[in-house]
């Protein structure tokens, strides 16, 4: 299969067409992205790439982050983390606070933020430093030593971090946080902020195209069947409240995050990072969902 040329031609279309939808403002740094930038790159297991536009330029990967901190966590505890959080998805907003009300303080899943917030509860409790010790998590999977979080973006995030704080108070009203809320909140909007450009969000997720195996250095990460459970939540929670359309449009696992940029993983193919900006109405990047949608129609694969 030649990605290149597939992955050249639908972005020139893609790229030609409208670039509809909002760039995110509710964080205020995040607004300061140009509108137009536009990124894809792709790495296969054999460790092969494709890329073109924007794809070596870092953005924020937001809500991506949430899929590595689960990748953690569930490596270190196991099952048992599923005790806090569930694999339900939502369909609520991703910042909701009615569902925890009906649901007693546990999450629908990792990837709304009541989720990601237990997570890094968890972490806090496992790990003496969780922000460096998630770096290195990163860093090696991804083979990438330079890979880090954004001060700027962090105090940006806390500056209009009402909600989070509102999540993480109620949550621990009900027992699900075991740590100081300032930790905990701080750890969350770290994850949040880390950057990455479209190569390296490839790179970094490459190991749960490869069986939980990082395909660098060859050792697992993960199991195989964590890494199956991951993309099969991926799959059914990683787009919001528009994980269905995902699946019926593009048909991989995926994540993506109000940054604009997508993570989508091909099982025994591929790993491709697709950015830009402005966001539909659901929090997805605009260009991002039509990329992928017409680069699986293309090359006629999908996990269906
Ligand atoms: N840091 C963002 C928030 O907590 C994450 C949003 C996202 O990418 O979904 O609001």
């Amino acid at each position: 299969m030649n990605y290149q040329a597939i992955i050249e031609e639908i972005y020139t279309k893609v790229k030609n067409g409208e670039n509809l939808g909002e760039v995110a403002t509710y964080i205020p740094e995040l607004g300061n992205v140009h509108p137009d930038r536009f990124g894809v790159h792709l790495t296969t297991i054999q460790n092969s790439h494709s890329f073109v536009g924007d794809s070596d330029v870092r953005f924020s990967i937001q809500s991506i982050a949430k899929v590595l901190i689960l990748a953690l966590a569930y490596k270190i505890e196991g099952a048992k983390i599923w005790e806090r959080v569930g694999v339900e998805p939502s369909g609520s907003p991703f910042n909701s606070l009615i569902q925890l009300e009906y649901d007693f303080g546990i999450p629908r899943n990792p990837f709304i933020n009541a989720g990601a917030i237990v997570i890094c509860d968890i972490l806090v409790s496992l790990l003496p430093n969780p922000k460096q010790m998630l770096l290195d998590f990163i860093r090696e999977a991804s083979n990438i030593p330079h890979i880090d979080y954004s001060q700027t973006i962090v105090e940006s995030e806390k500056s209009m971090g009402f909600r989070n704080a509102a999540l993480v108070n109620f949550l621990k009203s009900f027992g699900n946080i075991h740590n100081d809320i300032e930790v905990v909140l701080d750890f969350y909007y770290s994850i949040c902020s880390i950057e990455m450009t479209c190569k390296e969000l490839s790179k970094t997720f490459l190991f749960f195209a490869n069986n939980g195996r990082n395909s660098f250095s060859k050792e697992p990460i993960l199991t195989v069947s964590q890494t199956k459970r991951i993309n099969a939540i991926m799959q059914t929670c990683g787009f919001y409240d528009e994980a269905g359309e995902f699946s019926y449009r593009v048909g991989l696992p995926g994540k993506s995050g109000v940054g604009g940029g997508i993570i989508a993983v091909h099982p025994n193919q591929y790993a491709i990072a697709v950015w830009s900006p402005k966001l539909n109405k659901k929090g997805n990047s605009y260009r991002g969902m039509k990329f992928l949608e017409l680069f699986t129609t293309k090359t006629e694969l999908s996990i269906f």
